[in-house]
Protein backbone atom coordinates (compact mmCIF):
# COMPACT_ATOMS: atom_id res chain seq x y z
CA UNK A 1 0.00 0.00 0.00
CA UNK A 2 1.34 3.54 -0.88
CA UNK A 3 2.18 5.59 2.58
CA UNK A 4 0.73 9.01 0.31
CA UNK A 5 4.46 10.21 1.08
CA UNK A 6 5.54 8.40 -2.22
CA UNK A 7 2.50 10.10 -4.25
CA UNK A 8 3.91 13.18 -2.77
CA UNK A 9 6.24 14.03 -5.72
CA UNK A 10 9.39 14.01 -3.80
CA UNK A 11 12.74 15.54 -4.67
CA UNK A 12 16.13 13.46 -4.78
CA UNK A 13 17.17 15.17 -2.00
CA UNK A 14 13.93 14.62 0.00
CA UNK A 15 13.69 11.14 -1.41
CA UNK A 16 17.64 10.17 0.04
CA UNK A 17 16.18 12.08 3.50
CA UNK A 18 13.26 9.62 4.34
CA UNK A 19 15.06 6.54 3.08
CA UNK A 20 17.59 7.55 5.82
CA UNK A 21 14.86 8.58 8.25
CA UNK A 22 12.80 5.31 7.88
CA UNK A 23 15.38 3.14 7.22
CA UNK A 24 17.03 4.07 11.20
CA UNK A 25 13.33 4.76 12.59
CA UNK A 26 12.91 0.82 11.51
CA UNK A 27 15.93 -0.82 12.66
CA UNK A 28 16.77 1.77 15.71
CA UNK A 29 13.49 2.66 17.02
CA UNK A 30 10.32 0.93 16.45
CA UNK A 31 11.44 -2.45 17.37
CA UNK A 32 11.90 -0.88 21.01
CA UNK A 33 9.42 1.71 21.27
CA UNK A 34 6.66 -0.67 22.95
CA UNK A 35 8.94 -1.59 25.40
CA UNK A 36 10.47 2.06 26.08
CA UNK A 37 6.85 3.29 25.98
CA UNK A 38 5.91 0.61 28.92
CA UNK A 39 9.03 1.45 31.15
CA UNK A 40 9.01 5.06 30.07
CA UNK A 41 12.29 4.83 28.57
CA UNK A 42 14.50 8.20 27.23
CA UNK A 43 16.64 6.72 24.21
CA UNK A 44 19.12 9.46 24.95
CA UNK A 45 22.20 7.05 22.99
CA UNK A 46 19.24 6.51 20.28
CA UNK A 47 18.46 10.70 20.26
CA UNK A 48 22.61 10.68 20.21
CA UNK A 49 22.85 8.20 16.72
CA UNK A 50 20.13 10.62 15.04
CA UNK A 51 22.47 13.45 16.53
CA UNK A 52 25.53 11.67 14.56
CA UNK A 53 23.72 11.38 11.10
CA UNK A 54 23.08 15.08 11.47
CA UNK A 55 19.29 14.83 12.44
CA UNK A 56 19.37 16.86 15.28
CA UNK A 57 20.75 19.42 12.73
CA UNK A 58 17.75 19.27 10.19
CA UNK A 59 17.27 23.22 10.43
CA UNK A 60 20.12 24.61 11.58
CA UNK A 61 22.16 26.48 8.84
CA UNK A 62 24.63 24.73 6.85
CA UNK A 63 27.32 27.88 8.45
CA UNK A 64 26.44 26.23 11.78
CA UNK A 65 27.06 22.74 10.58
CA UNK A 66 23.43 22.20 10.11
CA UNK A 67 21.36 20.41 6.99
CA UNK A 68 19.63 23.92 6.18
CA UNK A 69 16.78 21.82 4.95
CA UNK A 70 13.69 23.38 4.10
CA UNK A 71 10.34 22.65 6.41
CA UNK A 72 8.91 20.28 3.83
CA UNK A 73 11.42 18.24 4.22
CA UNK A 74 11.69 18.85 7.90
CA UNK A 75 8.01 17.98 7.81
CA UNK A 76 8.97 14.47 6.29
CA UNK A 77 11.56 13.48 8.42
CA UNK A 78 9.86 13.82 11.66
CA UNK A 79 6.40 11.67 10.20
CA UNK A 80 8.82 8.90 9.63
CA UNK A 81 10.21 9.33 13.04
CA UNK A 82 7.12 9.43 14.80
CA UNK A 83 5.51 6.53 12.36
CA UNK A 84 8.06 4.54 14.59
CA UNK A 85 7.63 6.62 17.91
CA UNK A 86 6.25 9.98 18.64
CA UNK A 87 8.30 10.51 22.06
CA UNK A 88 11.61 10.43 19.57
CA UNK A 89 9.78 12.78 17.07
CA UNK A 90 8.60 15.03 19.91
CA UNK A 91 12.34 14.91 21.27
CA UNK A 92 13.90 16.26 17.78
CA UNK A 93 10.83 18.66 17.33
CA UNK A 94 11.74 20.54 20.79
CA UNK A 95 15.22 20.78 20.00
CA UNK A 96 15.07 21.63 16.48
CA UNK A 97 11.85 24.10 15.81
CA UNK A 98 12.42 26.29 18.69
CA UNK A 99 15.77 26.26 20.37
CA UNK A 100 17.53 26.27 16.95
CA UNK A 101 15.44 28.12 14.86
CA UNK A 102 15.77 30.95 17.50
CA UNK A 103 19.56 30.85 17.76
CA UNK A 104 19.78 30.85 14.75
CA UNK A 105 18.05 33.88 14.24
CA UNK A 106 18.73 36.11 17.22
CA UNK A 107 22.31 34.29 18.96
CA UNK A 108 25.12 36.54 18.55
CA UNK A 109 27.81 34.51 16.79
CA UNK A 110 29.47 33.95 19.77
CA UNK A 111 26.29 32.15 21.17
CA UNK A 112 25.96 30.29 18.01
CA UNK A 113 29.66 29.00 17.95
CA UNK A 114 29.09 27.67 21.96
CA UNK A 115 25.64 26.59 21.57
CA UNK A 116 24.11 26.31 17.75
CA UNK A 117 27.27 23.99 16.14
CA UNK A 118 26.85 21.85 18.75
CA UNK A 119 23.22 21.21 18.96
CA UNK A 120 23.30 20.91 14.74
CA UNK A 121 25.99 18.09 15.36
CA UNK A 122 23.89 16.49 17.88
CA UNK A 123 26.41 16.82 20.73
CA UNK A 124 24.05 19.25 23.05
CA UNK A 125 20.60 18.44 23.81
CA UNK A 126 17.99 21.33 23.67
CA UNK A 127 14.55 21.97 25.19
CA UNK A 128 12.26 25.26 25.55
CA UNK A 129 10.30 26.03 29.12
CA UNK A 130 7.66 28.39 28.22
CA UNK A 131 4.75 27.08 30.33
CA UNK A 132 4.21 26.98 33.56
CA UNK A 133 1.21 25.52 36.15
CA UNK A 134 -0.54 28.44 36.10
CA UNK A 135 0.40 29.63 32.22
CA UNK A 136 -0.32 27.13 29.27
CA UNK A 137 -2.56 28.63 26.96
CA UNK A 138 -2.61 32.11 28.31
CA UNK A 139 1.48 32.06 28.05
CA UNK A 140 1.76 35.86 28.62
CA UNK A 141 0.64 35.30 32.05
CA UNK A 142 3.98 33.25 33.09
CA UNK A 143 5.20 34.74 36.27
CA UNK A 144 9.07 32.73 36.18
CA UNK A 145 11.30 35.96 36.99
CA UNK A 146 15.15 37.42 36.07
CA UNK A 147 16.48 39.46 38.09
CA UNK A 148 19.81 41.57 36.64
CA UNK A 149 22.90 40.73 39.28
CA UNK A 150 25.73 42.86 39.03
CA UNK A 151 27.07 39.54 36.81
CA UNK A 152 24.64 38.47 35.13
CA UNK A 153 20.69 37.00 35.86
CA UNK A 154 19.48 35.17 38.40
CA UNK A 155 16.44 33.35 37.62
CA UNK A 156 13.54 32.01 39.89
CA UNK A 157 9.87 29.64 38.67
CA UNK A 158 8.66 26.80 37.88
CA UNK A 159 7.92 25.83 34.35
CA UNK A 160 5.50 22.78 33.42
CA UNK A 161 6.14 19.88 31.08
CA UNK A 162 9.47 20.88 29.38
CA UNK A 163 10.00 17.85 26.83
CA UNK A 164 13.62 17.65 27.10
CA UNK A 165 13.59 19.42 30.31
CA UNK A 166 15.27 16.44 32.40
CA UNK A 167 17.86 15.61 29.72
CA UNK A 168 18.59 18.13 27.86
CA UNK A 169 22.09 20.20 28.10
CA UNK A 170 20.38 23.48 27.45
CA UNK A 171 17.00 24.82 27.78
CA UNK A 172 15.72 27.93 26.47
CA UNK A 173 13.91 29.39 29.71
CA UNK A 174 11.45 32.44 29.28
CA UNK A 175 11.02 34.49 32.14
CA UNK A 176 10.15 38.05 33.19
CA UNK A 177 12.20 40.75 33.49
CA UNK A 178 12.16 44.62 34.12
CA UNK A 179 11.51 45.16 30.45
CA UNK A 180 8.94 42.47 29.60
CA UNK A 181 9.54 38.62 28.78
CA UNK A 182 12.86 37.57 27.32
CA UNK A 183 14.51 34.43 26.30
CA UNK A 184 17.45 32.79 28.52
CA UNK A 185 19.98 29.96 27.39
CA UNK A 186 20.00 28.49 30.34
CA UNK A 187 22.56 25.26 30.46
CA UNK A 188 21.22 22.55 32.69
CA UNK A 189 24.40 22.11 34.71
CA UNK A 190 23.74 25.33 36.59
CA UNK A 191 23.35 25.51 39.76
CA UNK A 192 19.56 25.95 40.21
CA UNK A 193 18.34 24.46 37.52
CA UNK A 194 16.08 21.03 39.10
CA UNK A 195 14.38 18.56 36.82
CA UNK A 196 12.04 16.65 38.82
CA UNK A 197 11.56 13.32 37.49
CA UNK A 198 9.87 12.96 34.03
CA UNK A 199 6.21 12.97 34.72
CA UNK A 200 4.27 9.38 34.27
CA UNK A 201 2.59 10.96 31.31
CA UNK A 202 -0.55 8.96 29.23
CA UNK A 203 1.34 8.27 26.15
CA UNK A 204 4.67 10.00 24.47
CA UNK A 205 6.08 8.18 27.44
CA UNK A 206 9.46 7.79 25.86
CA UNK A 207 9.92 11.75 25.35
CA UNK A 208 11.55 12.87 28.66
CA UNK A 209 8.82 15.74 29.56
CA UNK A 210 8.36 17.25 33.52
CA UNK A 211 8.69 19.89 35.83
CA UNK A 212 11.86 22.13 36.23
CA UNK A 213 12.47 24.14 39.21
CA UNK A 214 14.57 27.06 38.79
CA UNK A 215 16.06 27.91 42.22
CA UNK A 216 18.23 31.16 41.90
CA UNK A 217 19.53 30.39 39.20
CA UNK A 218 22.75 32.57 38.27
CA UNK A 219 23.53 32.81 34.46
CA UNK A 220 26.20 35.11 32.95
CA UNK A 221 25.27 38.34 31.57
CA UNK A 222 25.54 37.06 27.82
CA UNK A 223 22.95 34.12 28.10
CA UNK A 224 20.33 36.62 27.39
CA UNK A 225 19.05 35.67 23.91
CA UNK A 226 18.38 38.59 21.64
CA UNK A 227 16.70 41.54 22.99
CA UNK A 228 16.14 41.88 26.45
CA UNK A 229 11.64 42.35 26.46
CA UNK A 230 11.33 40.22 23.60
CA UNK A 231 10.71 36.79 24.81
CA UNK A 232 6.84 36.41 23.69
CA UNK A 233 7.65 37.86 19.84
CA UNK A 234 10.70 35.46 19.70
CA UNK A 235 8.18 32.82 21.22
CA UNK A 236 5.35 33.29 18.54
CA UNK A 237 8.23 33.30 15.71
CA UNK A 238 9.21 29.46 16.93
CA UNK A 239 5.69 28.34 17.60
CA UNK A 240 5.27 28.48 13.67
CA UNK A 241 8.28 26.02 13.09
CA UNK A 242 6.98 23.89 16.67
CA UNK A 243 3.43 23.51 15.65
CA UNK A 244 4.54 22.24 11.94
CA UNK A 245 6.28 19.68 13.51
CA UNK A 246 3.73 18.41 15.22
CA UNK A 247 1.52 18.43 12.13
CA UNK A 248 4.14 16.46 10.96
CA UNK A 249 3.76 13.96 13.93
CA UNK A 250 0.67 13.37 13.80
CA UNK A 251 0.89 12.39 10.52
CA UNK A 252 3.26 9.88 11.26
CA UNK A 253 1.14 8.23 14.07
CA UNK A 254 -1.93 8.11 12.36
CA UNK A 255 -0.08 6.52 9.16
CA UNK A 256 1.37 4.16 11.57
CA UNK A 257 -1.75 3.47 12.56
CA UNK A 258 -3.51 3.14 9.18
CA UNK A 259 -0.54 0.73 8.06
CA UNK A 260 -1.20 -1.25 11.34
CA UNK A 261 -5.16 -1.49 9.95
CA UNK A 262 -4.34 -2.43 6.89
CA UNK A 263 -2.15 -6.02 7.92
CA UNK A 264 -4.48 -6.46 10.23
CA UNK A 265 -7.69 -6.52 8.33
CA UNK A 266 -6.27 -8.40 5.59
CA UNK A 267 -5.31 -11.33 8.05
CA UNK A 268 -7.79 -11.48 10.32
CA UNK A 269 -10.79 -13.95 9.54
CA UNK A 270 -14.42 -13.52 10.93
CA UNK A 271 -17.58 -15.07 9.60
CA UNK A 272 -15.22 -16.88 7.21
CA UNK A 273 -13.16 -14.35 5.29
CA UNK A 274 -10.70 -11.31 5.95
CA UNK A 275 -11.87 -8.54 7.31
CA UNK A 276 -10.82 -5.94 4.42
CA UNK A 277 -13.40 -7.77 2.89
CA UNK A 278 -16.35 -6.49 4.28
CA UNK A 279 -17.71 -3.03 2.47
CA UNK A 280 -18.05 -1.71 6.24
CA UNK A 281 -13.96 -2.25 6.70
CA UNK A 282 -12.98 -0.84 3.85
CA UNK A 283 -14.93 2.42 4.00
CA UNK A 284 -13.25 2.70 7.63
CA UNK A 285 -10.14 2.25 5.90
CA UNK A 286 -10.80 4.54 2.95
CA UNK A 287 -11.82 7.19 5.35
CA UNK A 288 -8.60 7.16 7.08
CA UNK A 289 -6.03 6.68 4.40
CA UNK A 290 -7.98 9.81 3.01
CA UNK A 291 -7.41 11.45 6.85
CA UNK A 292 -3.59 10.99 6.68
CA UNK A 293 -3.33 12.01 2.97
CA UNK A 294 -5.40 15.24 3.52
CA UNK A 295 -3.74 16.19 7.25
CA UNK A 296 0.09 15.19 5.03
CA UNK A 297 -0.98 17.94 2.49
CA UNK A 298 -2.08 20.44 4.83
CA UNK A 299 1.22 20.09 6.74
CA UNK A 300 3.42 20.38 3.79
CA UNK A 301 1.02 23.34 2.53
CA UNK A 302 1.46 25.24 5.45
CA UNK A 303 5.29 24.33 5.67
CA UNK A 304 6.02 25.50 2.09
CA UNK A 305 4.28 28.44 3.13
CA UNK A 306 6.71 29.12 6.29
CA UNK A 307 9.84 28.38 4.10
CA UNK A 308 8.37 31.37 1.41
CA UNK A 309 8.71 33.43 4.54
CA UNK A 310 5.02 34.18 3.97
CA UNK A 311 3.23 35.13 7.17
CA UNK A 312 1.40 31.17 8.14
CA UNK A 313 0.41 31.62 11.30
CA UNK A 314 -3.09 30.98 10.54
CA UNK A 315 -1.79 28.04 8.10
CA UNK A 316 0.44 26.42 10.84
CA UNK A 317 -2.46 26.41 13.05
CA UNK A 318 -4.72 24.88 10.98
CA UNK A 319 -2.33 22.03 9.97
CA UNK A 320 -2.02 21.28 13.52
CA UNK A 321 -5.41 21.47 14.57
CA UNK A 322 -6.42 18.99 11.29
CA UNK A 323 -3.55 16.68 11.74
CA UNK A 324 -3.78 16.20 15.37
CA UNK A 325 -7.51 15.70 15.07
CA UNK A 326 -7.06 13.20 12.22
CA UNK A 327 -4.62 11.40 14.35
CA UNK A 328 -6.91 10.87 17.13
CA UNK A 329 -9.16 9.76 15.05
CA UNK A 330 -7.55 7.37 12.76
CA UNK A 331 -5.82 6.36 15.73
CA UNK A 332 -9.73 5.57 17.44
CA UNK A 333 -10.62 3.72 13.96
CA UNK A 334 -7.70 1.34 14.35
CA UNK A 335 -8.38 -0.01 17.20
CA UNK A 336 -12.20 -0.36 16.59
CA UNK A 337 -10.87 -2.81 13.38
CA UNK A 338 -8.80 -4.61 15.92
CA UNK A 339 -11.60 -5.47 17.85
CA UNK A 340 -10.65 -6.28 21.49
CA UNK A 341 -7.19 -6.86 20.42
CA UNK A 342 -7.30 -3.07 20.03
CA UNK A 343 -7.14 -2.68 23.25
CA UNK A 344 -4.27 -4.64 24.45
CA UNK A 345 -0.93 -3.36 24.97
CA UNK A 346 0.18 -6.07 22.78
CA UNK A 347 -0.73 -5.11 19.90
CA UNK A 348 0.54 -1.76 18.59
CA UNK A 349 -2.38 0.39 18.16
CA UNK A 350 -3.14 1.39 21.66
CA UNK A 351 -0.14 3.29 21.92
CA UNK A 352 -0.45 5.12 18.95
CA UNK A 353 -4.32 6.47 20.40
CA UNK A 354 -2.50 7.27 23.77
CA UNK A 355 0.65 9.02 21.80
CA UNK A 356 -1.84 10.84 19.10
CA UNK A 357 -4.02 12.36 22.27
CA UNK A 358 -0.99 14.40 23.06
CA UNK A 359 -0.82 16.33 19.75
CA UNK A 360 -3.91 18.01 20.59
CA UNK A 361 -2.70 19.41 23.80
CA UNK A 362 0.94 20.50 22.84
CA UNK A 363 2.63 23.53 21.24
CA UNK A 364 -1.18 25.03 21.62
CA UNK A 365 -4.42 23.31 22.18
CA UNK A 366 -7.25 22.70 19.20
CA UNK A 367 -9.24 25.21 21.25
CA UNK A 368 -5.96 27.72 20.54
CA UNK A 369 -5.41 26.64 17.03
CA UNK A 370 -9.43 27.31 16.18
CA UNK A 371 -8.97 30.66 17.57
CA UNK A 372 -5.82 31.70 15.58
CA UNK A 373 -7.79 30.19 12.40
CA UNK A 374 -10.92 32.70 13.37
CA UNK A 375 -8.13 35.52 14.05
CA UNK A 376 -6.96 35.07 10.30
CA UNK A 377 -9.82 34.74 8.77
CA UNK A 378 -11.18 38.04 10.54
CA UNK A 379 -7.73 40.06 10.77
CA UNK A 380 -8.40 43.85 9.25
CA UNK A 381 -11.85 43.59 9.16
C1 LIG B 1 3.25 16.10 26.22
C2 LIG B 1 3.41 17.56 26.43
C3 LIG B 1 4.61 18.18 26.13
C4 LIG B 1 4.78 19.55 26.35
N1 LIG B 1 5.99 20.12 26.09
C5 LIG B 1 6.20 21.42 26.41
C6 LIG B 1 7.50 22.02 26.27
O1 LIG B 1 8.47 21.39 25.84
N2 LIG B 1 7.66 23.32 26.65
C7 LIG B 1 6.62 24.07 27.13
O2 LIG B 1 6.82 25.24 27.44
N3 LIG B 1 5.38 23.53 27.26
C8 LIG B 1 5.15 22.23 26.93
N4 LIG B 1 3.89 21.69 27.09
C9 LIG B 1 2.83 22.52 27.63
C10 LIG B 1 1.70 22.77 26.64
O3 LIG B 1 2.10 23.68 25.67
C11 LIG B 1 0.46 23.23 27.44
O4 LIG B 1 0.01 22.12 28.18
C12 LIG B 1 -0.64 23.73 26.52
O5 LIG B 1 -0.27 24.93 25.90
C13 LIG B 1 -1.95 23.95 27.27
O6 LIG B 1 -1.79 24.65 28.46
P1 LIG B 1 -2.43 24.09 29.81
O7 LIG B 1 -2.08 22.67 29.91
O8 LIG B 1 -2.06 24.99 30.91
O9 LIG B 1 -4.00 24.15 29.58
P2 LIG B 1 -4.96 25.41 29.85
O10 LIG B 1 -4.42 26.61 29.17
O11 LIG B 1 -5.26 25.50 31.29
O12 LIG B 1 -6.27 24.95 29.08
C14 LIG B 1 -7.22 24.04 29.63
C15 LIG B 1 -8.38 23.93 28.65
O13 LIG B 1 -8.98 25.22 28.46
C16 LIG B 1 -8.98 25.55 27.09
N5 LIG B 1 -8.77 26.99 26.92
C17 LIG B 1 -7.82 27.77 27.48
N6 LIG B 1 -7.94 29.02 27.05
C18 LIG B 1 -8.99 29.05 26.19
C19 LIG B 1 -9.63 30.07 25.42
N7 LIG B 1 -9.19 31.33 25.40
N8 LIG B 1 -10.70 29.72 24.66
C20 LIG B 1 -11.14 28.43 24.64
N9 LIG B 1 -10.58 27.43 25.35
C21 LIG B 1 -9.52 27.74 26.11
C22 LIG B 1 -7.82 24.76 26.49
O14 LIG B 1 -7.97 24.60 25.10
C23 LIG B 1 -7.94 23.46 27.24
O15 LIG B 1 -8.93 22.65 26.68
C24 LIG B 1 3.71 20.32 26.87
C25 LIG B 1 2.48 19.69 27.14
C26 LIG B 1 2.33 18.34 26.94
C27 LIG B 1 1.00 17.71 27.26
Amino acid sequence: MSTGIEAAGLSETQRQIVDLVREFARTHIEPHAAEWDRVRYFPRDVIAELGKLGFLGMVAPEAHDGMGLDTVTYALALEELAAADAGVAAAVNSHSALPTTLLARHGTPRQQERWLKPMARGTVLAGVALAEPEAGSDIAALAARAAQRDDGWALDGIKAWVTNGTTADLVIVFARTAAGISAFLVPTDAAGYRPEAPADTMGMRTASTGVVVLRDLRIPADHLLGDDGQGLVYAVEGTDAGRLGVAALAVGIARRALEHAVAYCSERRQFGRALREFEAVQFKLADMATRVDAARALAHAAAARHDRGEDGAAAASMAKLFASEAAMWVTTQAIQLFGGYGYMRDFPVEKLFRDAKAMELYEGTSEIQRLNVARGLTAGR
